[in-house]
């Protein structure tokens, strides 16, 4: 990045800060990774000049030569991971990819059913305070109260009785599996389109340890930079006969030219994944999500549904006296990041909630296994027992800026 160092220190030293940020600390965000170095080449390659409206074949400008064929073997590699008949790989971000998907099948009032945000829903799936939650009817499912899992008789009945057009099946903190058979019979029955939003756990499914919605959904959306450890995108999988109107929501509807540098690091992202060595990872997550819950049982902290069978935790802190921005504010101060979340039925405000959520997809990118992941709950555990005393949280922050060190990111430089 010499050339960056030289037109622009100011943000050339902050890029910097923020790598040796990476290096040194335990992230436990669930939805944050590492990509290689490869996926970091494509995305600042020499594609991010280029116009190309349109898809491959169909362009709005000329000198497409080049374009259309990354384009299209990027198309393919995806088809080909998920066993879809279509795929569009233009979608700016999951959000933007999930109005397209409720553009192309919906019209404006149509009602939307989706896991309420509190519950581990995301905003976009017709949360009040997004698009998705005017100008679509939304509908909230919620989880049970004591085992805090999606309890489909309820999701049946609700759907018999609001008549969504759309369900949507995914979460950005339920740390339990989804059962896409029974959501795709609910869909059925009341004759709505089902929605399969994989952006948590795309990489999980690939690695064949999550369900695979594609047979039971009529779209699937995943983001490509959560386990999938791509560049920040998205991508919509369907059936054949609702291809024309999905590409014409992303393309004219939503969006104007694509990212081409994405679309290729999405292709390199995807060939990464159809590799034996991404099996073991996506296993290798689901271990160390088990190992750390284990660790944090042991320690006597409480966990939504009681533990994970996914990549992710979220933990309950009622019982220590701590809330959860407190508790994620101390860890960052460690050098663990993670951050504060509702828990269900949370009695405590959004902004501050009773939890913290963490995952183990960034840190099993490193390497470390399930007696890293041990550490790691020992650390949350003092930091949380010693929530405000600086010397222990500062003793700690060096011992994990030691540990992280020994465990290489892929593509940093260390
Ligand atoms: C992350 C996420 C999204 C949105 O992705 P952005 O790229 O942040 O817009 C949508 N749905 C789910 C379930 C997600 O986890």
């Amino acid at each position: 990045m010499d050339e960056l160092e030289r037109v622009d220190p100011e943000l050339f030293n902050l890029i910097k800060q923020e790598e040796t940020y990476q290096i040194e600390s335990v992230r436990l965000i669930p939805s944050e990774n590492y990509v290689s170095r490869a996926v970091l080449q494509a995305t600042g390659s020499i594609l991010a000049n280029k116009y190309s409206e349109g898809y491959p074949g169909r362009r709005y400008y000329e000198g497409q030569q080049f374009i259309d064929q990354i384009e299209t073997i990027v198309i393919e590699r995806a088809k080909r991971l998920f066993g879809a008949e279509h795929v569009n790989v233009q979608p700016y971000s999951g959000t933007p990819a999930n109005l397209a998907v409720y553009t192309a099948l919906l019209k404006p009032g149509d009602g939307l059913m989706g896991l309420a945000l509190p519950h581990g829903g995301h905003l976009s799936h017709g949360w009040n305070v997004s698009l998705s939650g005017n100008f679509w009817r939304p509908i909230h499912y919620t989880v049970d109260r004591e085992t805090h899992r999606i309890d489909y008789e309820q999701v049946r009945r609700l759907a018999k009785s609001e008549r969504p057009r759309m369900i949507i099946t995914g979460a950005t903190a339920y740390p339990r599996q989804f059962d896409f058979k029974i959501f795709g019979e609910i869909a059925r029955e009341v004759g709505a389109y089902l929605l399969a939003d994989i952006s948590h756990i795309a990489g999980l499914i690939v690695a064949g340890v999550h369900p695979d919605p594609v047979p039971y959904a009529d779209v699937v959306m995943t983001t490509t930079h959560k386990t999938l450890r791509g560049p920040r995108g998205a991508m919509i999988l369907c059936r054949k006969e609702i291809a024309p109107q999905i590409d014409k929501a992303v393309f004219p509807g939503i969006q104007g030219g694509p990212h081409n540098h994405t679309t290729a690091a999405i292709g390199v992202a995807l060939k990464e994944a159809s590799s034996p060595e991404f099996k073991n990872y996506g296993c290798q997550v689901v271990r160390n999500a088990k190992a750390l819950a284990d660790e944090l049982l042991a320690r006597g902290f409480q966990l939504v549904s009681g533990g994970t069978d996914n990549h992710l935790i979220v933990i309950d802190l009622t019982n220590k006296q701590v809330i959860g921005r407190k508790a994620a504010q101390a860890l960052d101060r460690a050098g663990i990041v993670c951050n504060y979340n509702t828990i269900p039925y949370d009695p405590r405000k959004p902004f501050s909630p009773s939890g913290i959520r963490l995952g183990t997809p960034a840190v099993t990118s490193r390497g470390m296994k399930e007696q890293e992941m041990r550490q790691i709950g020992a650390w949350i555990d003092k930091v949380i027992a010693r929530i405000d005393d600086e010397t222990v949280i500062a003793r700690i922050a060096g011992e994990v800026r030691e540990f992280s060190r020994q465990f290489p990111a892929p593509g940093l430089i260390q």
